[in-house]
């Protein structure tokens, strides 16, 4: 198989990276760097199945003529900060479903027709369920990422009726593992390295999500690529327990060896505007089809800690 990688460079992506070379694909990874970081794929540039483009997706000629000759395109390029659309408001809009669109045009252009997407838990927006389906719907989200999300899994599903692509999307829990660079853990992280007597926590830190961890997230993306053939193929991809902001603080100060830390929170029940503060995917799907995350989300959230401290790449 030739994959094609948008976003490979970043941190689930080049996980990816290294599974799919480890199980003999072709990999090209299309990627500006603008979060992703080259360190991350750099023990596999000297391969000869190896390719590594650092361009953008909003370049549709370029995109157009790199994809030539893949059979498969991996799409997890996008800004990950949900909470940028607060200050950026056309953020999402380009790197999500603009860049989405000339992903799908470029593909149509070559004649390849499958599509793996990472979307988010954060399509669902706000709601009062206990866990939700992928059936579940209006799916109203609250945050800019969230709508260009959802914007770009409209365009995909559009292109599949339109155009016979067939597609698998992944609306993600909370990833984290080695070579995080963004989310919780590393923010708690940082800012206790700078200061290890108090830590500020956003919200009132009863914010529950459940975290999923990096090699669980791959292994459920590759799974449901070989094991689910409908011509869309949607799936919740999670852990099915949650962990709170207070736990996770509580874990990083364990795991940092640092007592007496002062939780000053900065109340509220959600972080920002446009968090979700509380939910719970139901990974029932994507169980059912045989699939099912090795860690529970503390065990996920413990792991990553410790990558993250020791810089395990
Ligand atoms: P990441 O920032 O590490 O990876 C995104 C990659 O895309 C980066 O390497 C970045 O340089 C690249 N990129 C961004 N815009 C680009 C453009 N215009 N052209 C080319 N490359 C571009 O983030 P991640 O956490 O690995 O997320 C990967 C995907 O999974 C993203 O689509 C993200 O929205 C989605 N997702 C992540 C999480 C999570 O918890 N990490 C949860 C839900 C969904």
């Amino acid at each position: 198989m030739k994959a094609f990688i948008t976003g490979g460079a970043g941190f689930i992506g080049s996980h990816l990276v290294d599974t799919l070379l480890k199980n003999g694909s072709s990999v090209t990874v299309y990627d500006n760097l603008s979060s992703g970081n080259k360190s991350f794929i750099h023990h596999h540039l000297k391969q000869k199945q190896f390719t590594f483009l650092q361009a953008d997706l909003l370049n549709l000629n370029k995109v157009t003529k790199e994809l030539q000759g893949h059979d498969v395109v991996f799409h997890l390029a996008a800004n990950p900060h949900v909470r940028l659309g607060e200050t950026q408001t056309d953020l999402d809009l380009n790197q999500g479903v603009i860049a989405t669109y000339n992903v799908l045009e470029a593909m149509r252009q070559n004649n390849i027709k499958k599509i793996i997407f990472s979307s988010s838990s954060v399509v669902y927006g706000e709601t009062t369920e206990p866990s939700l389906p992928e059936t579940y719907g209006p799916t109203l989200p609250i945050s800019l990422y969230g709508a260009g999300k959802l914007g770009a899994e409209g365009l995909i599903s559009a292109f599949c009726g339109t155009f016979d692509f067939q597609t698998w999307m992944y609306r993600f829990a909370n990833v984290v593992g080695a070579r995080g660079t963004h989310g919780v853990i590393v923010d708690f992280i940082e800012k206790l390295r700078k200061n290890p007597h108090e830590l500020e926590i956003l919200g009132d830190g009863r914010q529950c999500k459940p975290y999923l961890y990096v090699s669980d997230c791959v292994d459920g993306i590759l799974y449901g690529f070989n094991n689910s053939h409908e011509k869309m193929n949607l799936f919740n991809l999670s852990c099915d327990t949650t962990t709170t902001v207070t736990r996770i603080a509580e874990m990083v100060t364990e795991e940092m060896g640092l007592n007496n830390v002062l939780f000053k929170y900065t109340g509220g029940i959600r972080g920002w505007k446009g968090d979700v503060p509380r939910f719970q995917l139901d990974a029932e799907k994507i169980n059912t089809l045989g699939w099912k995350a090795t860690l529970t989300s503390d065990e996920a959230v413990r792991k990553a800690i410790k990558d993250v401290l020791h810089a395990n790449l």
